[in-house]
């Protein structure tokens, strides 16, 4: 009957999801428009080599500096970025700005020597993508950048759904010459398996394992026979969210390579970033 029908309209036309799809059109609308007004910024976050603080290279991360909510973090519209397809354009702006930005560092008498890498987190869909190799050799070349001065992070999902277009592209990102780290690794519930098969360099651990570090004794076996796996495998370990000495020693203690947390430095934008680097030629100076 009618009253039936207008209660299963009501339904279809429920005013809560009708605003959320509202909401989610205007900003994927003004997410492509920030790309072009380059409203998009990059921050940069140390990464130190834990054995003599030396600053062996940075994280680009990016942020939304909008006009009218102010600076929003990437968990906010990455995720709206990669369920559009914005992802793809999103990602190339961040691998120019980058690079870019690297070429102006290797002036610096800091960031000069020529193992200062630049990290960029890559998406599910660059994997998945034919011309991202290209995009990728070109925005290196154009900054007369040797590849390896580029290190792609790349988190497990969007790593091991482990189809035969992602393994093109990481065998042509490999022979490129461009350094591959896995991104949050132990933060999801994939196997190890993939560690020994995929043509990656180094494994970033996700930040959860350091932080129960001096809690309970026992974790820091726990990370030692982590570190033990990824060196069995011929691979680097880098531990990110290091957050205090304390930490940073008892990783360095177990001959963890390389760091990445607050206690070494909160995610700068460039200048802020360039003054850091003047200030501490190694960390902590
Ligand atoms: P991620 O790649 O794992 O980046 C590390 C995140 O941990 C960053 O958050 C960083 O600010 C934060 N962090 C660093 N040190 C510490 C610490 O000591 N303690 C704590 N609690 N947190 C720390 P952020 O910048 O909010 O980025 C979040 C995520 O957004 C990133 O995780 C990455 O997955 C994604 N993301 C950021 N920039 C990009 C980008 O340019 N492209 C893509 N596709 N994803 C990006
Ligand atoms: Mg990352
Ligand atoms: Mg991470
Ligand atoms: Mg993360």
């Amino acid at each position: 009957d009618s009253k039936n029908e207008g209660r299963n309209k009501l339904k279809v036309f429920d005013p809560a999801t009708l605003h959320a799809q509202l909401l989610q059109r205007q900003i994927v609308g003004e997410l492509r428009e920030a790309i072009r007004a380059d409203q998009l910024v990059l921050y940069y976050q140390p990464i130190v080599e834990l054995s003599t603080g030396r600053i062996e290279g940075c994280e680009a991360l990016v942020r939304w500096n909008h006009p009218v909510h102010g600076l929003i973090m990437p968990d906010q519209f990455i995720p709206i970025a990669e369920a559009t397809g914005l992802i793809a354009e999103l990602g190339r702006w961040v691998l120019r700005t980058a690079v870019r930005q690297l070429r102006r560092w290797r002036d610096h008498p800091v960031t000069a020597q020529q193992d200062f890498s630049m990290r960029i987190n890559a998406s599910a869909a660059d994997l998945q993508s034919l011309e991202f190799v290209d995009a990728v050799s070109a925005a290196l070349a154009e900054e007369h950048l040797a590849p390896d001065s580029l290190v792609l992070e790349l988190t497990e999902s969007a790593i091991i759904q482990n189809n035969e277009l992602d393994r093109y592209t990481l065998a042509s990102l490999h022979r490129l010459g461009v350094g591959l780290e896995i991104d949050d690794f132990g933060a999801g519930y994939s196997s190890m398996g993939y560690l020994r098969k995929l043509p990656v360099d180094r494994v970033k651990v996700d930040r959860q394992f350091v932080k129960d570090l001096g809690k309970d004794p026992s974790q820091l076996g726990f990370l030692a026979a982590i570190q033990h796996v990824i060196h069995s495998c011929g691979l680097e370990g880098v531990w990110e969210g290091i957050e205090t000495a304390e930490q940073a020693e008892a990783l360095r203690s177990i001959g963890c390579a390389s760091g990445q947390g607050y206690y070494f430095g909160r995610p700068l934008p460039e200048a802020e970033f360039t003054e850091q680097l003047s200030r501490l030629r190694t960390w902590p100076g």
